[in-house]
């Protein structure tokens, strides 16, 4: 998290936690691994770890080992020494770890385990964070071994620097899109994520760009969420089966709305449960939902950002994606589980806030590799030892 006030609010919160509940106190921390990880959240933390997988269904796994750490701990079978290192680079995609250079290194990172290092986790901050010393970075938990943690710092961080010129991305244009579903696939639909409005990355949900192409073919059959607060409100005025006139999209990122000409098809509370893996059980809430038929197309128009990424946002407002070309879900990764079995996952590189482009997100911070020509320093591996009882 950063805020308006501090770009380290975690740090803070752990920082208070230690000096209110003293240096006797274990405190053990389970993160995303997209995490911007300072070394005042290391100083306050005794443990101190991500998950492991990208897109993530490990976040519950990952607070069983934590807490398994922690009451090892508390019963003095073993003392934690977080270690950490720091390179000052992004990536700029290739980033999950079913396949490619992360795949790579989490094994090894496995193989340390066995050994019996206790944890290693690989932060990939999230590039378009504007704070100062920001990176990847690696942290070891190690049975009080800093010569262990040390090698397993260094040896993931030098293979992480070695892998830099793999971490690209290879998505799609939107006009890659169309003659793909016309090629001979399987009998199940697409799921076709909209990467630069990724909601789960911050973007609004209120981009247009797929639905505008969409809308010019005739012959495509898809299922489209788009988010505009001021239209889910007014279409709530309309009955089901009444034909209405609706501007979408751009009220909140800069990108020109559509005009439609609709049938409203269904209304909705925009609760659901979310199916998961990622988040399971969930309880989520877009607000005021109203779903439009156009021809072929299912426009569903949501007062706020859509966990459309997970199955049930479909499935709740009664939409059998297998009745479609393919649905546009506003995530970049995590569909891609919720869909697994259940639809081929495609990317486009739309645009929007979720792609990166420093020039116009307006970065303060110094430029790190490869925005920079200079090749980037591993820093030496720090070791943060506060409870030393
Ligand atoms: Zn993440």
């Amino acid at each position: 998290m950063i805020s308006n006030e501090t770009a380290d609010p975690e740090g803070e919160l752990l920082g208070s936690l230690r000096s209110i509940l003293g240096p006797n106190v274990l405190i053990g921390v389970g993160l995303d691994l997209h995490g911007h990880i300072t070394d005042t959240m290391c100083q306050a933390a005794d443990v101190l770890i991500a998950c492991k997988n990208n897109p993530h269904d490990d976040y519950y796994q990952t607070g069983q080992r934590v807490t398994r750490i922690c009451l090892d701990a508390a019963t003095k079978k073993i003392k934690p020494l977080l270690s950490r290192v720091h390179i000052p680079m992004i990536l700029f995609g290739n980033d999950e770890t079913s396949g490619g250079p992360l795949f790579d290194l989490n094994k090894v990172a496995r193989d340390f385990e066995a050994d019996g290092v206790l944890d290693i986790s690989i932060f990939n901050v999230q590039a378009m964070l504007d704070v100062p010393d920001m990176g990847q970075v690696i942290t070891a938990v190690t049975n009080n071994d800093p010569r262990m943690g040390a090698i397993a710092c260094e040896t993931l961080a030098r293979q992480l620097l070695a892998r830099e010129p793999e971490f690209k991305t290879d998505h799609l244009e939107i006009d890659d899109l169309w003659p793909i579903l016309k090629q001979p696939h399987t009998n199940l639909p697409f799921a076709v994520s909209d990467f630069g409005d990724r909601v789960l990355a911050g973007a609004t949900g209120d981009g247009v760009q797929i639905l505008r192409e969409a809308h010019k073919r005739p012959e495509v059959k898809a299922a489209i969420p788009v988010t505009d607060i001021h239209a889910a409100r007014a279409l709530q005025n309309h009955a089901v089966g009444e034909t209405v006139q609706i501007s979408l999209g751009g009220c909140y990122s800069q990108v020109e709305p559509i005009n439609l000409t609709a049938v409203v098809q269904l209304h909705h509370d925009g609760r659901f449960v979310l199916d998961g893996p990622w988040l399971a059980g969930l309880q989520a809430n877009h607000g005021l939902t109203t779903v439009l038929q156009l021809d072929r197309l299912v426009v569903v128009v949501t007062e706020r950002p859509a966990y459309s990424q997970d199955f049930n946002f479909f499935a709740s407002l009664e939409l059998d994606i297998n009745k479609f070309d393919f649905v546009v879900c506003k995530s970049g990764f995590h569909f891609k589980l919720s869909f697994a079995k259940k639809a081929i996952p495609l990317t486009i590189g739309t645009s929007g806030i979720g792609q990166y482009d420093p020039n116009r997100i307006g970065m303060r911070r110094k430029p790190v590799w490869p925005e920079t020509d200079e090749t980037p320093k591993i820093s030496e591996v720090a070791h943060f030892n506060l409870n030393s009882n």
